[in-house]
């Protein structure tokens, strides 16, 4: 394709994701197809010779939006977020544009250092420990850098125990990378201890330390503990503060899975509720892409000591090999993830804090916050409903109170109307509704037409 015919083409498909964006709310909220009826609508072969660009185009109308969930929608409130937004969706652009591999500073220079600097931004605009300042990374996923947190903490133990020895600690609201991280670790599920959680569903910091004896006095050697801030199924959050001193009595890598949460420490009076105890971790990472409006992929991670995760993934083939990186002036960021190849993705956050600002930022997450709480209270108010866990951001778990049916039958009655899409979990085997109000475009008139779909469409 010669520049000018990507140029054309360009802005045709700059329209359609344009007018996509408008017209991303008409549409019903989940995808209403069989499985299989995509791929029936595409050919059998790949095309011998190139299609003509109209042709393309007009397949994104026939073929695929047929079967798009629209995460996009401002009635999607299911599982978490995953924003979108203009100026992301226009760095994302540009950084394939570029192609560039940014997995040594010398294969571009700017892919590493813009890196560094935002995430340093960022440092300071969530009110992060200053100890993370010039020590952030840009991961594919928080299952990613939960990954490479344990690995760090894997190395960080003397390399002379047995690891079948090595024991972490997680609360059993912790989301399933913790394991799955464990397991590509080369550690088994069974070294992963899950800690009971009280009322709220936060890890009980008496109940940590009680695990941490048992297997001490077992001959047993902590190693690790995963705190959640925002858990998944309700955004309970850990005690970072209490669990911190417990863990530094045993030397342990603490490190801090605040995915969706994270975000929400752009606004100052928030930062009590999720940074507390961040002082005292080893790593700590969160997602743009859930409620930062950057695309996905973007995970961010900070250690406060870049050491030991370095010594569990550098390896230097002679083929990499540079005066830069032999300097030791540089980063080297395929140092600190799994793969080698990365993309240049801190062109999109740039963008992201650029176009939007520290007030807009703020005002996104606010408007978020302020319409959950005005949710709850809707709930809490209606006998028919119960609220099953504290509402402190902006994730709604709540329960009919006539019983898991008819909460259950309340979820499919919402997502087959497609005017909204919810999802729902389990806490203490019992059937829970969760809105989780983060989408881009999600305001509180789409929280008020939600509530009135709950009402009329509320069975039970
Ligand atoms: N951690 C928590 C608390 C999450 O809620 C999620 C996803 O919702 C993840 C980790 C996994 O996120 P990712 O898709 O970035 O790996």
């Amino acid at each position: 394709m010669r520049p000018d015919e990507f140029r054309r083409v360009g802005h045709d498909v700059v329209d359609w994701v344009a007018d996509y964006m408008e017209r991303v709310e008409s549409f019903p909220v989940l995808a209403a197809v069989e499985p299989g009826e995509i791929r029936s609508r595409l050919p059998a072969h790949a095309p011998a010779v190139g299609e003509p660009w109209d042709e393309i185009l007009a397949d994104l109308d026939r073929v695929v939006l047929p079967g798009i969930t629209h995460w996009q929608s401002p009635n999607f409130f299911g599982y978490f977020p995953a924003n979108s937004s203009g100026p992301s969706v226009l760095g994302d652009l540009v950084a394939s544009g570029l192609g560039v591999q940014g997995m040594l500073w010398a294969t571009s220079p700017a892919c590493t250092e813009l890196e560094t600097h935002v995430l340093d931004w960022l440092v300071e605009l969530l009110g992060l420990p200053d100890r993370f300042t010039g020590n952030g990374v840009i991961q594919d996923s928080a299952s990613s850098a939960t990954l490479c947190a344990i690995l760090a903490a894997r190395d960080r133990v003397s390399p002379t125990i047995d690891r079948t020895k090595l024991r972490a600690y997680t609360s059993t609201q912790a989301h399933s990378s913790v394991e799955k991280g464990m397991r590509v670790a080369g550690l088994r599920a069974d070294q992963l201890r899950l800690v009971e959680v009280g009322e709220t569903y936060a890890m009980r910091p008496d109940a940590l330390a009680t695990a941490i004896a048992a297997d001490v006095a077992q001959g047993l050697v902590p190693f690790l503990v995963v705190a959640t801030v925002g858990t998944t199924s309700s955004a309970a959050i850990d005690p970072v503060a209490d669990l911190v001193p417990i863990a530094g009595r045993h030397g342990m890598w603490v490190h801090v899975d605040a995915a969706y949460a994270g975000a929400a420490a752009v606004v100052p009076h928030l930062r009590a509720l999720v940074n507390a105890g961040l002082e005292g971790v080893d790593s700590w990472c969160f997602d743009p892409h859930k409620w930062l409006l950057t695309n996905f992929d973007c995970d961010v991670l900070y250690v406060a000591d870049r050491g030991a995760l370095l010594s569990a993934l550098s390896v230097v083939p002679e083929y990499l090999r540079n005066a830069a990186s032999e300097s030791g002036a540089v980063i080297d960021y395929r140092d600190w993830h799994v793969p080698l190849g990365r993309r240049f993705r801190a062109l999109k956050l740039w963008f992201v804090l650029r176009h939007y600002g520290v007030v807009g930022l703020r005002e996104h997450i606010e408007r978020h916050v302020a319409s959950a709480r005005w949710l709850a209270a809707r709930v809490d108010d209606d006998e028919r409903f119960e609220r099953i866990a504290p509402t402190d951001l902006s994730l709604v778990c709540f329960a009919c109170t006539a019983g898991d049916d008819a909460s259950e039958r309340l979820v499919h009655a919402i997502n087959a109307s497609g005017a909204a899409f919810v999802t729902h979990t389990r806490l203490d085997s019992r059937y829970v509704i969760r809105v989780a109000i983060g989408a881009t475009q999600t305001t509180q008139r789409h929280v008020e037409r939600l509530w009135d779909l709950l009402q009329r469409d509320r069975v039970g």
